[in-house]
């Protein structure tokens, strides 16, 4: 039985990749999620997983390298997929300490131990090991709004807190590979929505605002460019890559999926009147009238578009989900969990939401 050691899986996406492996994998497959549960990270995203023999919830900081020495000393672990990180642009513009700790030092840690299960003494390392940095298109910088895509040879020009600490980890990743040939891959995906998303990122933030009247903060011109991927699409290229990826290769995930923030609010909007029943009183909160433009982020990236031919050409991942289909099953994912959403938006972020727009 093959297991995979997760972190950062109470998070985002690593809650949605450990239920995509149990649904691909079902008990063939044993998962140790670690994470230290900071305002993002939510045991009630894998409540249906938690009784299940193979898996196990440890919590601890990835960057307290005795905890993490400690798991892999206890478990004969072959896949470390590393998610765990400070994943927020705007909180790391205002404190950006927290970020070097987790994304950087966090990630040499993982690194180190994993390098330390795994090598034999010859300096060689065990057979069919492998350890995946999630990164992201963010290390790559800014396009502007022509005709052009970030590949894997792109350089990084990282211009964030969050995105330069995130080229760091990005980077020892890829060094361990070049200095110790260190068993693994790197994957820059673009963002990501889905189900389990933090309502501090901008499409779960709109639902949820639309649906209670509040206002809709947008950046600046509301014209910055994102490339948006389903989240389950993105939980497979992870897998694909890690079983079918070259060691030492970093690969592009992205939707072909470019939008304007403003045409993202626009189709949230018009899809969620779309789906609310008539007769539903939240139907008539939601309008376009909540739009409300704030003082633009600082350093805010224009573009970010993916050009995920790599993976399509090496490996056959290609994104699946039409953003039509993805954004209807978002949505109704969010009806279908009210309770989730209140529990979220009820602690620290609220505190959080209220001091960064309370200026605005
Ligand atoms: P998230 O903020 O939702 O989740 C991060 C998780 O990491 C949380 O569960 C948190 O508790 C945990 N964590 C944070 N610091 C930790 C620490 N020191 N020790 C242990 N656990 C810790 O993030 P996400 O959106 O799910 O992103 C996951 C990964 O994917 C990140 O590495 C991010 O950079 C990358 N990524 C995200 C996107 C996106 O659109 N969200 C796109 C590309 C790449």
């Amino acid at each position: 039985m093959r297991t995979y050691l997760v972190t950062g899986g109470a998070g985002f996406i690593g809650s949605n990749y450990i239920h995509y492996m149990f649904r691909k994998y079902g008990d063939t497959i044993r998962i140790i999620n670690v994470d230290c549960l900071t305002y993002a990270g939510n045991l009630e995203n894998l409540k249906d997983v938690e009784n299940q023999p193979n898996y196990t919830f440890v919590k601890a900081d990835i960057c307290d390298s005795a905890a993490i020495t400690k798991i892999f000393d206890e478990n004969d672990i072959d896949r470390v997929v590393h998610f765990a990180a400070e994943s927020h642009v705007d909180r790391s513009i205002k404190n950006p300490e927290v970020f070097v700790k987790t994304n950087v030092l966090g990630t040499l840690v993982m690194l180190n131990a994993a390098k330390a299960a795994w090598e034999l003494p010859d300096g060689s390392f065990k057979e069919d090991k492998k350890f995946l940095y999630v990164s992201t298109d963010e290390v790559y910088g800014s396009l502007d709004d022509g005709d052009n895509y970030f590949y894997e040879t792109t350089p990084f020009s990282p211009h964030s807190p969050y995105s330069a600490s995130k080229a760091s980890g990005d980077m020892l990743t890829k060094a361990y590979f070049d200095t110790y040939k260190f068993p693994c891959n790197i994957t820059s995906c673009s963002n990501n929505y889905g189900p389990f998303q933090f309502p501090e990122k901008l499409i779960p933030l709109v639902i949820n605002n639309a649906l209670q009247g509040k206002p809709l903060p947008v950046y600046g011109d509301g014209k910055n460019v994102r490339d948006w991927l389903y989240v389950d699409d993105h939980a497979k290229a992870i897998d694909m890559v890690q079983e079918k990826g070259k060691l030492g290769e970093r690969y592009n995930i992205g939707g072909h999926n470019e939008k304007q923030n403003i045409q993202i609010i626009h189709i949230i909007l018009d899809t969620l009147q779309e789906m609310l029943p008539d007769g539903d009183p939240r139907k008539e909160l939601v309008s376009d009238k909540l739009i409300t433009y704030v003082t633009d982020r600082k350093g805010h990236d224009r573009r970010y578009a993916i050009a995920p031919d790599k993976i399509k050409a090496e490996i056959g991942w290609y994104p699946e989900t039409m953003f039509e289909e993805g954004i209807k099953k978002t949505i109704q994912w969010f009806f279908e969990h009210e309770d989730w959403m209140k529990n979220v938006t009820s602690g620290d972020y609220q505190k959080y939401y209220e001091e960064m727009y309370k200026n605005k």
